[in-house]
């Protein structure tokens, strides 16, 4: 038996965003095989975090191809999301431990808009969102590797001009100065422990987050490598589908803000 969505007043659907992070010209091939999956489970629109320049291996502008893609995905109902400059955090000499821990354990390094200050922060997100343009894009959201947004680097984002933000525990609509909390599903493939503890994690977050109006999934190219994690994404998937609309953060923000506006 099919279950269908049930009809909920406008505005108050439920929504779906899977969010695929990482996505650059290195991470290429898998993205594609990733949303083929998911196309194939029903999820056609995702959120796809790009990273700029993938740990200084070469800005995704210099290759054609990957931008006629990404233009292609983003025509096709997908939200092209700015993730991170280089998604890769310098070392700072006399950092305490508690950064470094953050950073480098939590992270493995990947914490890039942990500690920026400011003015380095706000070049980063004002580049890029140059770049993006360039090659006609149009990003409307700024989410930090690892979701590690400093305080310092918030306020650039927001000066930037954003509409919005993601940790992993909230939606951050800066336009409005709006937070939605919801708790994101994500799978941890770095070790066999936390392959298995994820996949039980992970369903009984998707059991908990109950008929909330947002779930979130994200997902990473290195989770695809794990027949039992891609097992498992899809299942939580089609679960969710049974009752919600999978939607990119940019297009279920601007419901929220209608259904707001419509309230007052
Ligand atoms: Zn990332």
């Amino acid at each position: 038996m099919q279950i269908r969505s049930p009809k909920l007043p406008p505005g108050q659907e439920r929504g779906l965003v899977v969010s695929i992070h990482d996505v650059s010209p290195r991470t290429a091939g898998v993205t594609r095989q990733m949303l083929a999956d998911l196309a194939e489970i029903g999820v056609a629109r995702t959120s796809l975090l790009v990273i700029p320049n993938h740990h200084h291996r070469g800005h995704f502008q210099a290759d054609p191809e990957f931008c006629a893609w990404l233009r292609e995905m983003v025509a096709a109902g997908h939200e092209a999301v700015v993730h991170g400059y280089f998604h890769q955090r310098e070392s700072r000499p006399g950092v305490g431990l508690g950064t470094r821990l953050m950073t480098e354990s939590y992270t493995a390094g990947e914490g890039e808009f942990y500690d920026l200050d400011e003015a380095e922060a706000l070049a980063r997100v004002t580049q890029a969102r140059e770049e993006f343009r360039s090659v006609g894009l149009a990003p409307v959201g700024f989410i930090a590797p690892a979701w590690l947004l400093g305080e310092q680097a918030e306020r650039a984002v927001r000066r930037a001009g954003y509409a919005y933000t993601t940790r992993i525990g909230r939606v951050e609509d800066l336009e409005r100065d709006e937070v939605h909390r919801s708790q994101s599903l994500v799978y941890s493939v770095r070790a066999v422990w936390r392959r298995v503890v994820s996949l039980g994690w992970n369903s009984a977050l998707l059991r908990a987050l109950g008929d909330r109006p947002l779930v979130r999934v994200g997902l990473h190219p290195p989770d695809w490598a794990f027949p039992q994690i891609r097992r498992h994404a899809r299942k939580c998937l089609r679960r969710a589908l049974a009752t919600r609309e999978a939607i990119t953060y940019e297009d279920w923000l601007g419901r929220q803000r209608a259904r707001d506006d419509s309230a007052s």
